[in-house]
């Protein structure tokens, strides 16, 4: 096991990824590993350049990230946020501690000077060291957007509002009826993604977000493909356990796509690769082992164990089981 790609979201992949390499780290010391981070999420914000996914992949990996929240930094003050919001200018709602705001800043400049956000990525890793080829999806800019159905404060029923708008500020509450990826048909994989899937040896989706984070990634023009051909096995993990989205609201995502919230639904959702999918094999929860043969007559070959990554020991367990789960695909 040499190259392992990962594609992630924010948290879940972030925590996933920590575990694979602990597991690496022992049983494959020499492997190396990408991860290719949606930027759906990514957004201008008090003129700075928001990346939320690529930021709490590189500070947890990095040993950086407030582990309560699952992003930003630890001990860091709102001290900044409450003076641009005393400008009335921002988003009240969404906070931007004062140590990620340097970090925000810095990506901004080397933007205006000209380096993709390939370029400033790297550059943030080499600060931060995470231990893996840190990619964004895409350089160019891709905005996921949803469409309300219904008003809301300064909204209007039809509006496309920013994704995070509704995450966050709405706790996605309010009903949409769809999301939008503006800029994604434009949109060119960024340099070193699709090789990273097309040479890997494994490729793993992570439990992320099925629909705003791996679905995202898997919508650049060439991704889809890039794994429907690459000779590596595909295993996904389901970020599904019981019926419920484990943390946050991945299952109002998924009901406004019409895919149940369930462990089977999103694994047939991504679909087999012998059938026009893209999963070889699929690793569900104990609680979910009744979704087996189903999952098998469908051509995903499927475990269940546990997939909660309550703490790191957990979730190096839950690695082991994709690499298990790969060789037996
Ligand atoms: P985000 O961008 O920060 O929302 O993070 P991701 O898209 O990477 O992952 C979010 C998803 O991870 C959630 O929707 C959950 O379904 C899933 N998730 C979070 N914690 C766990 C866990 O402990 N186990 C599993 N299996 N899934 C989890
Ligand atoms: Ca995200």
């Amino acid at each position: 096991m040499k190259r392992v790609t990962v594609l992630a979201g924010g948290v879940g992949g972030a925590r996933f990824t920590r575990g694979l390499l602990a597991h690496l780290a022992v049983l494959a010391p020499d492997a190396a590993v990408t991860v290719i981070v949606n930027t759906g999420d990514d957004m201008w914000l008090d003129g700075l350049r928001i990346c939320p996914d690529l930021d709490t992949v590189m500070y947890t990996l990095g040993g950086g990230i407030n582990e309560e929240q699952g992003w930003g930094r630890p001990d860091e003050t709102r001290r900044a946020s409450a003076e641009i919001a005393a400008y009335g200018r921002g988003w009240s709602w969404f906070t931007l501690g004062d140590l990620d705001l340097a970090t925000h800043i810095v990506r901004t400049d080397l933007l205006r000077n000209g380096s993709t956000l390939s370029q400033a990525t790297e550059f943030l890793c080499r600060r931060w060291q995470p231990g893996v080829r840190l990619l964004p999806m895409s350089d160019q800019p891709v905005e996921t957007h949803v469409c309300l159905a219904e008003n809301i404060d300064e909204h209007t029923a039809g509006d496309y509002i920013h994704f995070e708008e509704w995450w966050v500020r709405y706790r996605a509450r309010v009903t949409i009826t769809g999301f939008k990826q503006q800029g994604l048909t434009d949109a060119v994989a960024a340099p070193g993604v699709l090789e990273a899937i097309t040479e890997a040896d494994l490729v793993v989706l992570p439990p992320s977000n099925p629909v705003v984070s791996v679905g995202t990634i898997l919508a650049v023009p060439g991704v889809r493909q890039a794994l429907r051909s690459t000779g590596a096995r595909v295993v996904g993990v389901s970020p599904i356990i019981g019926g419920a989205a484990v943390r946050g609201m991945a299952d109002t995502c998924l009901h406004t796509i019409g895919v149940e919230t369930s462990a089977l639904a999103v694994g047939l959702h991504y679909g087999a690769r012998t059938n026009g999918g893209v999963l070889d094999a699929w690793l569900i929860d104990g609680t979910d082992a009744a979704a087996l043969p189903t999952l098998a007559a469908a051509g995903i070959r499927s475990a269940a164990v546990p997939v909660w990554m309550t703490d790191l020991p957990a979730t190096t367990a839950m690695a082991a089981a994709v690499l298990a789960l790969a060789a037996t695909a």
